[in-house]
Parts: C-alpha cells; structure tokens; sequence
C-alpha cells in the first residue's frame, strides 16, 4: 500500500477561511528612530510567506529525507509528499494528466530549461514587454513590439507566426505583466498558436498569486511561476506542459536522478521529463512549500480577486489625483492584478522608494523590474521619458503591488505619503 505521507496537505474541513500571511503585524524602523506597521506593498518582487505554508513546512522539517532513492521510512515518507506536491501543482494550474511539471528553482529558472529543450530550430515568438526572465533565454527569437491594445497583441503574433519559417514554433508571453498589472489575452494566443501550428509558453509568475489559471481551459502548452511569488519561500519554482521536448532533450542538469544507466561508455537518461530535468536532489521543502500555497489558495479566488479589485479602485484612483504622479500603463483599461507602476515628476524613482521606507515604513519597489524594453515604452507613451518633462527622469519608475494581507489601510498611507513628497517638489 502506498505510504500515507504526514506531510501531505489535503483539502477538508481543515481549510481556512482566509488564507493569512505572516509577518503582516511586524513594526519597521523609520529614519527618526519611531517603529511603525510595516505596510508591505512589494508582493510582485516576492510575496510573504502563507500561514498554511509556515505549518506545511514546518510538519516536513521533523521527517525529511532525501527523496526517490532512500528505502527508509522517512525517505518513504518524504518523496510521497514531493510527488504529492506535483500532483497538486497539476491540479492547481489545471494541466492534463499527463503534462510534465518538473519543480525548477524559479521562473527564470523554468524558462531556461524550456529554451534549452525547444527543438533546434524552432523560432522562439516573443513580445518585447516580457520580464528579462522570458525574453532572454532564447537562442533565436523574432521580437514583437509593444502592442498598443490587446487585440493589437493577437494580430502582431498572428502574423508573426503566419511569417514565421515552417518547423517547430513557440509563442512566449506573460499572464499578467510584472510592471502594469495587466492581464494578456492568452486564451486568444493560444488559439491563434495553434491555428498557426505553434505552442505557446506562459509566463505566469505574476498571475497564479492572484487568479486561478487553468491550462486546459486555456490551452496553454507551457506554464512557469516561482513559488516565492506564490506566498512560498524562495527557491522552488515550475515548469509545467507539454512532455515530449522535454523528453527528447539532454538533461538541463547533467547528474544524479537524470540518469537511468551509466556505463564507461553510455549514459542513458531518465526517460521521464520531471526525473531527467530534475537532477541531484530536489528542493523538496520548497514543493511542499509550493503544494501548500496552491492548497491555501484554491477556495479563495473569487474573495481574493474582488479583494484586490477593491484595493486596485482606491489606489488608481487616489494616484491619479496627486498632482506629478502618473501611472505607467500598456492599456490603461482591463482586467488587471495587484501591480501598479508610476512616477513622479522631479523625484527619481529612488528617492520616492527611499522615502517611503524610512519616512513612511512603506516597502515597494523601484527601478526598471527586469523589464528594461518594456518600461523604455511605458515611459515614452505614458509621457514620463523625462520625469514629466523635469531632470529628474532616469528611464526608473516605482511600483506597488500587493495581495492577501494588504489592507485599504496600506493603500491610504502610500497615497498621503507621495502627496506629501509631490507637493514637498511642486
Ligand atoms: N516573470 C515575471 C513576470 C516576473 O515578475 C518575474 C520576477 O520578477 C520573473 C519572471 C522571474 O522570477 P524569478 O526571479 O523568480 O525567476
């Protein structure tokens, strides 16, 4: 009989209400020496960690064991719970049966291993707005420019694709954009992927934290996300999809676990995708960190969405009414995520993030958020290029962004804070 993990998170009458993260009430220092509520709104760098996932993990540490090769029991133990985890990432990103989800360490991570297995040849379709994470691994990609609407994105890909040469093709694409929070139209990618004979490759770093993704429905053939961003610690991240290029390519990692016989003279690899592409051993805690967010998650995305609805309204909102701040986006209406991206005229980016931590204990984020094609163009069509037209432009913009654990209390202190520092310059 299989082995009962311990470890095993299941769904029940066990689930909470609302999943709650930790950390939320810690006081942070200000320049003056005062200690107040940290208001933590850079989720989309790497969100806090879920209650659900602190206990998770924490029921792992006392069993733990390497996995797949030992006899014992807590080796037993441990890799029950590490393929239990995997087949709750299956079901929580909604993919078939049969799809390959091979735990990674991040996005990053996942899309290099996909750009790795790609047949040689394919030609890789990427828009220029991606975060660096899926732009850059390709060995050969045909870039799009920014589109101006959604369907300005499905048209540019169309004909991409339709132009493209004949032999394998794959479509790369965000969820929902690390900079704007805007959502892309991949079910019409999908379709116009497939139409065209292509796959298309998802990024969804910054979508699964907020909305449930179903890859069927979707007809995605690949998906990655980092667990980190998915209120789990760092190091844990997946590859979902399709298994036959991941199947037919060398390992990722040349090692233990990717080998299904070595000799003097051959090595045969794993002919499973997640065994040959998982090499030495795996980041278990940081599955079962994963398994426990998807778990926490799953009953809550209706609630967690109009949550974030709300915030979203009175951030925007509150934004556009302070004189020099202008929001940076592709499409300025549609359904987004918690991100919001901005800037204010005559202050850097930096000094904006810097005073809001230490006069305001308010964490976000600035810069150009490995996105630097993508926020050059948001700066020029939001009108920012040179900070609203002062010396203060640096090509830099702040971004907020938030989830479960964000209050309209956050979002008020952000909002008096820059009114403050913008009417300091005016
Ligand atoms: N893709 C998007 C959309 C992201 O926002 C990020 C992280 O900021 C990444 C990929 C890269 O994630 P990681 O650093 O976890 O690999």
């Amino acid at each position: 009989a299989p082995v009962r993990s311990p470890l095993t998170v299941t769904h029940g009458p066990g689930v909470r209400v609302r999943p709650k993260v930790i950390g939320a009430d810690a006081l942070v220092p200000l320049a003056d020496g005062r200690r107040v509520p940290y208001a933590n709104l850079d989720y989309a760098a790497s969100a806090p960690c879920l209650e659900a996932v602190h206990e998770a993990v924490t029921r792992a540490l006392p069993y733990y064991s390497s996995v797949h090769r030992g006899a014992g029991h807590a080796s037993q133990v441990t890799t029950d719970a590490y393929e239990a985890a995997r087949d709750t990432v299956r079901g929580f990103l909604g993919a078939w049966r049969r799809a390959a989800v091979v735990f990674t360490r991040n996005t990053t991570d996942a899309m290099n291993l996909l750009a790795h297995a790609v047949p040689r040849g394919t030609t890789v379709v990427v828009f220029e707005t991606e975060h660096h994470a899926s732009l850059l691994p390709w060995r050969r990609a045909v870039r799009l420019p920014a589109p101006a609407t959604p369907a300005e994105a499905i048209g540019l890909a169309d004909r991409a694709l339709a132009g493209s040469p004949a032999g394998p093709r794959l479509l790369v694409v965000t969820a929902a954009s690390n900079v704007t929070g805007e959502l892309w139209p991949v079910h019409e990618l999908a379709r116009v992927a497939h139409r065209h004979g292509a796959r298309i490759a998802v990024d969804a770093a910054q979508l699964v934290p907020h909305r449930r993704l179903d890859m069927t429905a979707l007809g995605l053939d690949y998906v990655a996300f980092s667990g980190h961003k998915l209120y789990a610690p760092f190091g844990a991240g997946v590859l979902a999809g399709r298994s036959d290029w991941l199947r037919a390519a060398d390992p990722y990692l040349k090692g233990g676990g990717a080998s299904a016989s070595v000799t003097a003279s051959r090595t045969r690899w794993a002919p499973a995708a997640e065994q040959r592409h998982e090499a030495g051993t795996p980041n278990v805690l940081g599955a079962i960190a994963i398994a426990a967010a998807c778990e926490a998650l799953t009953p809550h995305w209706d609630a967690l969405a109009a949550h974030e609805e709300r915030l979203l309204v009175r951030l925007r909102s509150g934004l556009a009414a302070i004189p020099g701040v202008r929001e940076l986006t592709l499409w300025g209406r549609g359904p987004r995520v918690g991100i919001v991206s901005f800037t204010v005229d005559g202050v850097p980016a930096r000094e904006v993030a810097l005073a809001l931590s230490e006069r305001h204990g308010i964490g976000v984020r600035d810069g150009k958020f490995c996105a630097h094609p993508f926020v050059r163009h948001l700066l020029s069509v939001n009108g920012t290029e040179a900070g609203g037209g002062t010396p203060a432009g640096d090509g830099t913009a702040v971004r907020a962004s938030f989830g479960l654990g964000t209050t309209k209390e956050h979002i008020d202190r952000l909002l008096a804070a820059l009114g403050r520092l913008a009417s300091e310059v005016a």
